[in-house]
């Protein structure tokens, strides 16, 4: 198999007529048929082609082959947003009365449906803590379908070893979920430690550049066949447009990641040496809890660095304040660094016990690290941190 990169510039659609070079945009919503046995044949799925773009389009097409030959995966489908990707894997696989075992640290919209919408439809969750894994088997009921977790988590930046889940997954006949957006399919594939489906919000560093939402999920054929099923019905399906961005940003993901793992750990390094600092938490550093474990299954840190600042929310609020280039934003993985305040921002809606049981702390900064000059990152969070 080519090497990541070569995939990520060479997988492209076949040329048209016209020779283009670089894969033009398919704006369709429908395809034309030769006859009524054309058409007869392809919707009986006899023959494989675009019928409509609820279904599939070229676009898609190219960047779901490019993200399946990235994480190692047999198939995949490409959704308009991260969460119409995680929703619809799940309510593609889950039937009323069925549970899911899942990581407490989820993002919060995922948390969301476990909590929120799940029940309405009699599915049933329960958490474990990601620094107890080992507690995963008590919770496995006879009913149990689903063991999901993300890893690096949002917004604490734990570490989840993928290899236990997929022992644990494959001991208990469960479907394992991994959340790889943090990652990205370049420096980790949880399908080699045994994840039978991965997503991907491809709205962060997969686009890279903070234009466009996506999402897209991976993994075994059987499991991805029924998502693609439940998704022609439902209609989360990717837009043309925003899968050729996607496609295009593909080509550059590994250049960009280096940069960004390079800097993210400078700029980790950096926090750690000051006094101000109570806590950092990068998996590339050292201290990071589960080091050794992000070494194994991780090609590198990632960009995405949490900090706790001294003197709680007050202090965390007035370094945001202080900052005069990186932007204070909700996104994550843009070439622009953004800072943001997980507790007054995206998991303002969670109470202070649910906060402190997915490892976030009032004061928990978390720092998408972006491709400036590291100099510059520094510098203005140095200016920032300043009395
Ligand atoms: C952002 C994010 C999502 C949701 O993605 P959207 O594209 O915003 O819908 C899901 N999981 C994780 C880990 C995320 O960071």
């Amino acid at each position: 198999m080519a090497a990541f990169e070569t995939i990520a510039v060479r997988t492209q659609l076949e040329r048209t007529q016209f020779q283009e070079h670089s894969t033009p945009i398919y704006l369709t919503s429908s395809y034309v048929f030769e006859d009524s046995e054309d058409m007869r044949a392809s919707f009986a799925e006899e023959k494989e082609r675009n019928i409509y773009s609820r279904y599939s389009n070229p676009n898609t097409s190219e960047f779901i082959d490019k993200v399946v030959q990235m994480e190692g995966a047999e198939d995949g489908f490409a959704f308009a947003t991260g969460m119409a990707a995680v929703f619809s894997t799940l309510a593609a696989l889950l039937e009323s009365g069925d549970h899911v075992v899942s990581s407490r640290s989820v993002f919060g919209s995922t948390h969301g449906l476990f909590t929120k919408y799940f029940p309405k439809w009699n599915i049933s969750h329960d958490y474990f803590d990601v620094n107890a894994p080992e507690d995963i088997e008590s919770l496995i009921k006879p009913e149990t379908k689903i063991l999901f977790a993300e890893s690096p988590t949002n917004p604490g930046v734990d570490i989840l070893d993928l290899e236990l889940l997929g022992n644990v997954a494959r001991k208990h006949d469960l479907i394992l979920i991994i959340d790889n957006c943090f990652a990205t399919p370049y420096l980790q594939n949880p399908i080699k430690f045994g994840a039978d489906l991965v997503i991907h919000s491809a709205t962060k560093l997969m686009d890279g550049q903070g234009r466009v939402l996506g999402g897209i999920t991976v993994g075994n054929h059987e499991l991805i066949r029924e998502i693609y099923l439940f998704s022609r019905n439902t209609g989360p399906a990717l837009s043309p447009f925003n899968a050729w961005v996607l496609s295009k940003s593909l080509e550059t993901l590994s250049i960009r990641l280096e940069k960004h793992c390079e800097n993210a750990l400078k700029v980790a390094e950096f926090l750690e040496s000051l006094p101000q600092a109570e806590t950092v938490k990068y998996p590339f550093l050292k201290s990071h809890p589960q080091y050794e474990v992000a070494k194994k299954q991780m090609r590198l840190g990632g960009n995405i660095v949490a900090f706790q600042i001294k003197g709680g929310l007050e202090a965390g609020r007035k370094f945001i304040d202080r900052l005069q280039m990186c932007s204070r934003s909700a996104n994550l993985g843009d070439t622009r660094t953004i800072v943001t305040h997980p507790a007054s921002t995206t998991h303002s809606k969670l109470s202070e016990v649910e906060l402190e049981a997915v490892g976030i702390s009032e004061s928990l900064v978390r720092i998408s690290v972006g491709l400036e000059h590291v100099e510059d990152i520094i510098d203005d969070l140095k200016k920032a941190l300043q009395e």
